[in-house]
């Protein structure tokens, strides 16, 4: 044959994910950590690296790793469940309470994996999108579910991009309000220290999601977990890939959460960074900053793709572009970073706009168009 047949319909509309192909020198795109892994941890594997049985499979449910998180968790192991990143637990998710014929609810602006992993999955979305300050619409969400069709709500507690909590109080109704799966995608609670953790007893519809890729350095690695009811996580072993939690990743995140106190300093440290994004930010000319809960801030700012094209281009400052998504016109978030490269964005940042407004001065505000009929304020 000369030909090969399409695949199923659903993929037509996903455009494939390639947050990486961009490069330069201050990333602050991913909201990962800025630092590598503290070389006191790095030290202690190496020397330990030739022991390490490279050519033996996995612990499937990385047994050592899931003890650590219960038993700090006041859990048993049976609660956890290790995932090859957040990520792909919450495309397990989908496949054991999602698929076809069935439904999830979504809060759109949010983590944008959950409505692709629904449409690739064959998920149905209901949407109930967050009011314009970025809280949910509660009543509306609660309301909805009550209806009984809904198999799984996901909350993003701080939400990505936005930064802000929901009230705990939303969160209990939710809880009471039905029997869906409520996954609280706690991926920044290291920054956060809120957690639904002290009510997972009264709510076996109650699912955590945590992370290793933001507070702790090892985004490379691609650790997740999540926290919930043993019958929920037996529920995810029959559809997960039995070995995709690498052993070389079990074997680091276990050092790094048994040294986690380790990592303190640095999270507060990035907490006092972000607070200054926060204030110098809010008082730029033009510029509307959000409240964060995590390690990013999201604002708002006229032009911002241009804003956005300038920062790369004439700066090699990389961070996100959200304008295009429904509900964040003119948004960018960026990562908290080293104490170096935040002040090369933030000088960036001056530099661009004070550019923009001279020329706007010359110009008398005038708006011109690129080639690519893109406007783009000079
Ligand atoms: C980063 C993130 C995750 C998971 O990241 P992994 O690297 O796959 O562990 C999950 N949810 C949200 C909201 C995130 O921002």
């Amino acid at each position: 044959m000369d030909r090969v047949r399409d695949p199923r319909p659903q993929l037509e509309s996903l455009i494939p994910y390639s947050a990486k192909d961009v490069r330069a020198d201050v990333v602050l795109a991913s909201n990962e950590h800025p630092a590598n892994l503290p070389s006191e941890i790095v030290d202690w594997l190496a020397t330990r690296l030739d022991r390490f049985a490279f050519n033996r499979y996995p612990a499937p449910l990385a047994d050592d790793l899931r003890a650590l998180i219960a038993e700090a968790n006041g859990l048993e192991p049976g609660n956890v469940l290790v995932g090859n990143g957040g990520d792909e637990i919450i495309f397990d998710l989908m496949l054991a309470w999602g698929g076809p014929g069935r439904r999830i609810l979504d809060m759109p602006p949010t983590f944008a994996m959950y409505a692709i992993d629904a449409q690739a999955t064959e998920t149905e979305v209901v949407c109930i999108p967050r009011l314009p300050d970025f809280s949910v619409d509660a009543d509306k969400v609660v309301e909805r579910v009550a209806e009984g069709d809904i198999d799984m709500v996901i909350v993003a507690n701080p939400n990505n991009p936005t930064g802000n909590l929901v009230p705990e109080t939303f969160l209990i109704d939710l809880l009471n309000a039905t029997d869906a799966l409520v996954l609280v995608d706690e991926a920044y609670f290291e920054f956060s220290r809120h957690t639904m953790r002290p009510h997972m007893e009264r709510h076996p519809n109650l699912a955590i999601l945590r992370t290793f890729s933001k507070a702790f350095s090892l985004a490379g690695l691609r650790v997740g977990y999540l926290l919930g009811h043993e019958d929920v996580v037996r529920e995810l072993t029959k559809v997960r890939q039995p070995y995709s939690v690498n052993a070389f990743s079990q074997w680091v995140a276990g050092k790094v959460f048994r040294e986690r106190v380790v990592f303190q300093q640095a999270i507060r440290d990035l907490m006092r960074t972000r607070d200054t994004v926060i204030h110098n930010l809010s008082e730029m000319d033009g510029v509307e900053v959000f409240p964060s809960e995590a390690n990013f801030v999201m604002f708002r700012v006229e032009h911002a793709p241009a804003l956005w094209r300038d920062l790369l281009h004439n700066h090699s400052v990389l961070i996100r572009d959200f304008s295009r998504t429904p509900g964040l016109a003119d948004c960018l978030r960026v990562t908290i970073g080293s104490e170096d490269d935040i002040q090369r964005f933030l000088d960036a940042v001056r530099d661009v706009l004070a550019a923009r407004r001279a020329s706007q001065f010359m110009t008398n505000g005038a708006v011109s168009r690129t080639a690519e009929g893109e406007e783009v304020a000079y």
